[in-house]
């Protein structure tokens, strides 16, 4: 096994050793017990809680703001003297350290769960450190994620959570790779917003040894165990040729011909501005308001949020800011907003702007928030809500941003019936943005986050490129503009055929900005508008892709 494929998901070349992310943590066996020596054996189950404590402390106080409230918070629970004490009554009855680490936590464990409410909430971060205490006591890689290394390490991990990844940045981590996810996952999202290579859907991969020197091409999906000094150079080189193309091309979004298409930033919060302002992006056309608060038992204060909205608009004075309103549930659940009752199919239940239905206050104090921070901003703040199915709904979403003070509000377009009926929706709200992640789990009825499913998640889908042009048709006809916010928008080919299919703005990670750029300045309006018919009557993603692709001459040239 020296090479492994899978897909793609943030171009570039991705070299260091491997950190394969434990998915668990044997349980220590029942009835393990020591050598007989119980004060030693206590001693090694203090040291190993104190260098957890210590290590969550270390990783908090580097990643800074919230993640170092968390993880202090953790700490303070490894250093709990009644945990301590409970370790130490069991090593004296003979208990191996790690099993009895194991035990006293369990105890611990169900008293949180018994709590109900934040403390039950607590219980993952219990689990986080004794699963750390008990890797250290068996000499096992310390579960989650390093915040430090010496060189940066690729992160390998059947699958991340946005959580595992709070504290990581493009100077530790050289690549991501996941066993599962799919182009749409979190994953693919935050290692494009890092700008780190990442290559999702790989198997096998979790089973490379931890160090094994890889080198990960983020455009190809190909993952290399233990390269050679010339493969790694011609990786280099090519890597290096494609940037000088990229660089050179600048300025606002347009085709060869001059038809404009402003290419606009996905942010997360004020942390990604500075890469949206660095790959040129001409505003914000997604952002994601809910990554601020991951994590949070209490919603927000106001004042915080209109100080997160006011950052990002500031930065964009004379441009356009999109601000999303919470998209609480399923793949993104927010503590603060848990859903109403049991859901057997959480993509599919109280999500997005439903969620609002249930907790209006949250919906009125964010969107007062926004219109505060847009008062005195030179940005042009445009709100919309996710999930929306239909009129009812949007026109409910329209009239609280009115009340609120709110001009411009539009919705997402991520439900194939609001695709289907954009022609209605198009008359009520002032813009569409279209996800394409969730429009294509919702078209083909396959869950985002299953890597098995990833070729249903292809955004080449021609019934999905039918669902982008007719919302795009739908907006037009009301002169309304249509953007793109899913990750579709990110791939420089099928951005080119969202041109050609009446798409009107891009709006992706920012690393990705640059290739799109390039790509479209190569290509005029026309060849698009083929390329996206070529694209619409081929019958399946591949074929599509293809067909497209041989009406867009100059590819090559970018590497593409
Ligand atoms: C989408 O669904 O395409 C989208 C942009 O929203 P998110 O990925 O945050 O669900
Ligand atoms: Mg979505």
């Amino acid at each position: 096994m020296d090479t492994l494929n899978g897909a793609g998901v943030s171009p570039g070349i991705g070299l260091g050793p491997a950190h394969v992310l434990l998915a668990e943590i044997p349980e220590p066996p029942p009835g393990a017990r020591h050598d007989g020596d119980a004060e030693a054996e206590k001693a090694r189950a203090y040291d190993a809680l104190e260098q957890v404590a210590a290590d969550l402390e270390a990783r908090g106080a580097k990643a800074g703001g919230e993640a170092q409230d968390v993880l202090e918070a953790q700490a303070m629970m490894a250093r709990d003297p009644g945990l301590a004490e409970s370790v130490a009554e069991l090593v004296g009855g003979g208990m191996a350290a790690a099993r009895a680490v194991y035990e006293a936590f369990a105890g611990y464990r169900e008293m949180l769960a018994g709590a109900g409410g934040y403390l039950a909430e607590r219980v993952a971060d219990l689990d986080d450190i004794r699963d750390r205490t008990i890797a250290v006591l068996s000499g096992l890689p310390m579960p989650g994620v390093p915040a430090a290394a010496d060189e940066p390490y690729v992160l390998i991990a059947r699958d991340l959570a946005p959580a595992d990844t709070a504290v990581l940045s493009r100077e530790v981590v050289a690549a991501f790779v996941t066993e599962e996810g799919g182009p749409t996952s979190h994953t693919a999202i935050l290692a494009r917003a890092l700008g780190v290579p990442a290559v999702v859907a790989c198997p096998g991969v979790t089973r490379i040894a931890p160090g094994t020197r890889v080198l990960v091409d983020g455009a190809s999906g190909v993952v290399r165990l233990s390269p050679g000094e010339d493969e790694i150079t011609t990786a280099r080189n090519a890597a290096a040729a494609r940037q000088a193309l990229l660089a050179a091309a600048t300025g606002p979004g347009r085709t060869a011909d001059g038809h404009l298409v402003p290419l606009l930033a996905n942010v997360g919060g004020p942390k990604d501005l500075e890469a949206a302002l660095a790959n040129g992006a001409e505003g914000v056309g997604l952002y994601r308001t809910e990554f601020l608060f991951l994590d949070r038992a209490e919603p927000p204060g106001a004042e915080e949020q209109e100080a997160a909205y006011r950052a990002v608009l500031n930065a964009f004075p004379g441009g356009r800011v999109v601000v999303r309103t919470l998209d609480a549930g399923a793949d993104k659940p927010l503590a603060f907003l848990p859903p109403p009752g049991e859901e057997p199919n959480p993509a599919l239940g109280e999500r997005g702007l439903r969620m609002f239905r249930v907790h209006q206050e949250v919906m009125s104090a964010q969107l007062g928030a926004l219109a505060r921070a847009a008062a005195g901003s030179r940005a042009k703040l445009q709100v919309m809500a996710p999930m929306v199915a239909g009129t009812t709904e949007a026109e409910w979403f329209v009239r609280a941003c009115h009340e609120a003070g709110l001009h411009e509000a539009g919705i997402m377009i991520e439900i194939p019936a609001a695709a289907l009926r954009a022609a209605d929706l198009a008359r009520v709200v002032d813009f569409f943005s279209i996800g394409t992640n969730d429009l294509a789990q919702y078209t083909f009825a396959a869950d985002r986050q299953l890597a098995s499913l990833a070729s249903l998640q292809d955004p080449w889908q021609p019934a999905l490129l039918d669902l982008v042009h007719l919302a795009a048709t739908g907006a037009r006809t009301q002169a309304k503009g249509c953007g793109v916010c899913g990750e579709a928008a990110a791939d420089p080919v099928l951005a080119c055929v969202l041109v050609g299919l009446g798409v009107t703005s891009l709006s992706m990670g920012a690393p990705a900005l640059p290739a799109v750029r390039a790509t479209l300045a190569r290509h005029t309006r026309e060849q698009c508008e083929v390329a996206a018919t070529a694209a619409r009557a081929a019958p399946t993603a591949q074929e599509a892709r293809a067909a497209a692709r041989a009406h867009l001459p100059g590819l090559s040239d970018l590497g593409l």
